[in-house]
């Protein structure tokens, strides 16, 4: 690659988000709300009322009403304990330290975000009640640019969108990796929640260098290369000296990320995305073990995405559509649904990416692996018009889609959806065993087994979706009670969660140990004494 740095400093500026557009019309305190320990609601209402000298009165959400957009969740929440008690939407590091300053004061506890969209896990509601969201979507610029190094330097209201946007009307030829909600979600929140996407890039934290973070106190620490003389490096080198700090800001509660470097991929000159179905649940074992040394050896570069019949189903149709009746969904009608729709009972997505004699030798190789397991290897042309096809070779090339939030309204009206997301490594010997024991616990509740397997570089995350009704209070509560099962039972049999939503998240800590809570709380109590940094967040109070 070659070509200039674009500083894009202040380019994008805080114009674009406007008041009403992050749906904030009111100010007052709400009645009855929840408060956090130890804090009045005199506190509360002091502390609010310092923010909105900070940021402007319209920045600032008190009341339940105008709290409306940040207490909507797709997860499970029966006693009402995630929803905010306020919200304030700094646009700039001055207003985060002076935010910061004013929680110390009171005590008042506050949920960082940066989109704010973490759908499935909570998206802005808090772990702990009494928070107020820390809602850093005004700080949205694009800060720079290097083609040469092909890298980016954001701040965390920058959407994938943006950014794609940005590199199209610049003619840079970079691609970007982005989850399957792109458009919406950015890659300061995605990646600090240690979020995915689909091409070589997609594990975000390992293509992350360089972090701007706002202590609890106020300070600022540059991490990596960010604080030496020449900071020329810091979106170049991850590590810098010392111990490497990054990875604790990642799924913690120890600072407020304000500016966050990452890597983009040089588009390559031959992209091939390619499907692999499979006929039969039982093939499962087979294909992990097909795949793990094709991810290893890097033959498969991208992160693969070995998707069920009813998960594809889900995406694009409603329960209804494809069964009737009570209970679960037999695996019956989803085989003869997917039948119908050129749908495996799995479907792997993997894509090759290089020049035209890389990308035809690696083909020769894949295809050689899956024929010994019956695999069926379809090509973009054989696909031709499959939406779940366009849909997963949009993403493997860092394109950008909604359309999978689709899954969100599999039943009923009420939008309710927990991913419960184990990791295991990526043997055949680990998968049965968790597709029958997700049944067993699903069922037990009434729940469909609607799930994928991501293939990272050595490990397999199980994703299942838990698809419910949330405008059904009794069905919410089963939902509850049905993740808390899959948590323990899982946990039980080594295969604990690598993220999770804001209703579970101590349980989900329980599964690491007490050594390692105890260290995360010393690190909390060293680096936030007062706890205003997202009490609860991964288990840390
Ligand atoms: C249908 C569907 C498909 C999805 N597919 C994917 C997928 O493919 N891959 C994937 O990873 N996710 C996926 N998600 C989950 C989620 O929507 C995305 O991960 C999304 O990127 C997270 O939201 P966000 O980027 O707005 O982050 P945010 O909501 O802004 O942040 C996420 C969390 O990180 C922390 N945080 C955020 N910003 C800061 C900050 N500046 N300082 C300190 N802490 C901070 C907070 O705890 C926050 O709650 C999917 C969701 C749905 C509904």
């Amino acid at each position: 690659m070659s070509g200039p740095t674009i500083d894009r400093r202040g380019l994008l500026g805080a114009g674009v988000a406007t008041a009403a557009a992050l749906g904030i019309s009111g100010v007052a305190m709400g009645e009855g709300a929840v408060l956090a320990p130890g804090v009045r609601k005199a506190d509360l209402a002091a502390a609010l009322q310092a923010f909105r000298g900070v940021v402007g009165d319209e920045w600032v959400a008190g009341n339940a009403g105008s709290l409306k957009p940040w207490s909507k969740s797709y997860t499970p929440d029966p006693s009402g304990r995630h929803a905010p008690v306020g919200a304030v939407c700094p646009d700039s590091v001055e207003q985060v330290q002076a935010i910061l300053k004013i929680a110390n004061q009171y005590r008042q506890p506050l949920w960082p975000v940066s989109t704010g969209k973490n759908m499935g896990y909570g998206s802005t509601t808090t772990a702990a009640p009494g928070q107020v969201v820390l809602d850093l979507k005004r700080m949205n610029r694009i800060l720079s640019v290097d083609v040469e190094l092909c890298t980016a330097l954001v701040e965390p209201g920058v959407t994938y969108q943006q950014l794609r946007d940005y590199l199209d009307e610049h003619n840079i030829p970079l691609w970007i990796d982005v989850p399957t909600v792109g458009p919406i979600v950015g890659p300061v929140g995605n990646t600090l929640d240690r979020g995915v996407g689909y091409t070589p890039y997609g594990d975000h934290f390992m293509v992350q260098c360089g972090m701007e973070v706002v202590l609890a106190d106020g300070e600022i620490l540059k991490t990596g290369m960010g604080s030496t003389k020449n900071p020329s490096a810091w979106q170049a080198f991850k590590w810098g000296y010392g111990p490497y700090l990054d990875g604790i800001f990642t799924q913690s509660n120890f600072g407020v990320v304000t500016k966050m470097g990452l890597w983009l991929m040089p588009a390559p000159p031959v992209y091939k995305p390619l499907v692999v179905r499979h006929k039969k649940v039982e093939d499962v074992a087979r294909i992990v073990d097909a795949m793990r040394p094709l991810r290893i050896a890097n033959i498969v570069p991208n992160v693969v995405l070995m998707m069920g019949a009813a998960y594809q189903l889900a995406m694009f149709h409603r329960r209804g559509e494809v069964y009737a009746g009570a209970g679960p969904v037999p695996e019956a009608a989803f085989a003869e649904f997917a039948a119908q729709h050129d749908l495996g009972m799995w479907n792997t997505y993997i894509a090759l990416y290089g020049t035209s004699a890389q990308v035809a030798e690696s083909e020769r190789i894949v295809r050689a692996a899956f024929a010994a397991i019956d695999g069926e290897v379809m090509t973009e042309d054989q696909m031709q018009g499959n939406p779940w096809f366009h849909h997963h070779a949009t993403l493997m090339r860092g394109g950008l889609s909604l359309e999978e939030v689709g899954l969100a309204r599999w039943k009923g009206s009420g939008g309710g959806l927990a991913w419960f997301a184990p990791v295991a490594p990526a043997k055949g010997s680990e998968t049965q065993g968790q597709i029958d024991l997700a049944h067993q616990i699903l069922a037990k509740y009434g729940f469909d087994y609607t799930a994928a397997f991501a293939i990272g570089m050595r490990e397999l995350h199980h994703i299942i979706a838990l698809l419910y009704d949330k405008s059904d209070p009794e069905e919410e509560k089963r939902a509850d009670a049905c993740y808390r099962e899959l948590v323990t039972g899982f946990g039980d049999r080594g295969w604990a969660s690598y993220r999770t939503g804001v209703h579970a998240m101590d349980l989900v800590a329980a599964q690491y140990g007490e050594t390692n809570r105890a260290v995360n709380a010393a690190i909390k109590q060293a680096l936030d004494p007062n706890h205003i940094l997202a009490p609860g967040k991964s288990g840390i109070a």
